[in-house]
């Protein structure tokens, strides 16, 4: 494993993880219209540069906090609401350079119920948190 970095299409949003080992590929209604790729971290793991400046978009039960940049809107990263520490918050794998496809799993997890994927993978699909 090795240090890998994300930033947003601006630059204004910068991190630094773990390269990941797996991305999960999320149908939601936010990750499917985003194109989201999700990696999952202790939040004290995601090292971000400076605090990131993010608007934060909330629905349904409000219990996440899916930030975008201020400037250019990227989906940066997903918070649980109100946890400064959580054990899992998500980054958007989609901003790290040089993710390498042959080295990173991808896992579909079907939560839009709909069982539709834009991406190919021989790993089996998780069902919805909502089943
Ligand atoms: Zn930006």
């Amino acid at each position: 494993m090795s240090k890998v970095s994300g930033s947003c299409h601006c630059g204004a949003v910068r991190f630094e993880v773990e390269e990941p080992e797996q991305v999960l590929d999320c149908n939601c209604s936010h990750c499917r219209l985003y194109g989201a790729l999700v990696a999952y971290y202790p939040q004290r793991e995601v090292r971000f540069e400076g605090a990131p400046d993010t608007f934060i978009y909330q629905w349904g039960d409000r219990d996440l906090e899916f930030h975008h940049c201020r400037t250019c809107g990227c989906a940066t990263h997903t918070t649980l609401a109100g946890t400064n520490d959580a054990e899992k918050i998500a980054v958007n794998a989609r901003l790290i350079r040089g993710l390498d496809p042959q080295r990173t799993r991808l896992v579909q997890k079907n939560n839009g119920n709909d069982g539709v994927f834009w991406t190919k993978t021989d790993q089996p699909v998780l069902p919805s948190h909502d089943a």
